[in-house]
């Protein structure tokens, strides 16, 4: 069975948990360094990046995570695709592993949260089924700007990225585990299988 960890500091882990489960994964919060001992891949959730990063620092964990997503897969939903990359304009603790530059609340405030719907093609290696994403935006970032060894997976109808992916790191400025749809866990799954151990 694939083993997945989520980070367990702040934000919504328990529902990636709760979604993992669902499509076969066995999954484990991740709080300190030795619980990535034994894993295949791991999920760091949304919430807030200051606060993740902050804690990371505090449990250090930043050299571990930062080490782990060289040989295995991570994938960052809103905070943590914030998390994950590797300049965001502003100075907080970051694992810079992704080459992708992000623009944090870069849709406004909280009221201005929207959901959309996306195509993915991506998701046809998971799903046949070409029926668009649909996905929730949160104080979301935007990935404003990646380099060339980075793919994007997803763009809004009006060219902003909102999902890319560079070899087997993957970073959504959205929230699929608030959705019924485990497209992108399923995906998410097929990276870890694949990337080296
Ligand atoms: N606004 C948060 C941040 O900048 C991200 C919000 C989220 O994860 N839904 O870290």
């Amino acid at each position: 069975m694939t083993k997945i960890g989520v980070l367990a500091l702040q934000g919504d882990f328990a529902e990636h948990i709760v979604m993992l489960r669902r499509v076969g994964a066995e999954a484990t919060e991740v709080r300190l360094p030795r619980h990535l001992e034994d894993l295949d891949g791991l999920i760091i959730p949304g919430g807030e990046s200051t606060t993740i990063g902050k804690l990371a620092v505090a449990y250090d964990l930043i050299e571990p995570l930062s080490r782990f997503g060289l040989e295995r897969a991570i994938w960052g939903t809103c905070a943590g695709a914030i998390f994950l990359s590797k300049d965001v304009r502003r100075s907080q603790p970051l694992l810079s592993l992704m080459d992708i530059t992000v623009a944090r609340n870069a849709f406004g405030r909280q009221v201005d949260s929207f959901e959309a719907d996306l195509d993915v093609p991506a998701l046809l290696h998971v799903d046949p089924d070409p029926r668009p994403f649909h996905a929730m935006f949160i104080r979301a970032p935007l990935i404003s700007s990646v380099e060339e060894n980075v793919r994007v997976l997803a763009q809004l109808p009006d060219g902003r990225i909102v999902a890319a992916q560079q070899e087997c790191l993957l970073a959504t400025s959205f929230h699929p585990e608030l959705t019924m749809d485990d497209r992108f866990h399923r995906y998410f799954l097929n990276l870890a299988k694949t990337s080296d151990r």
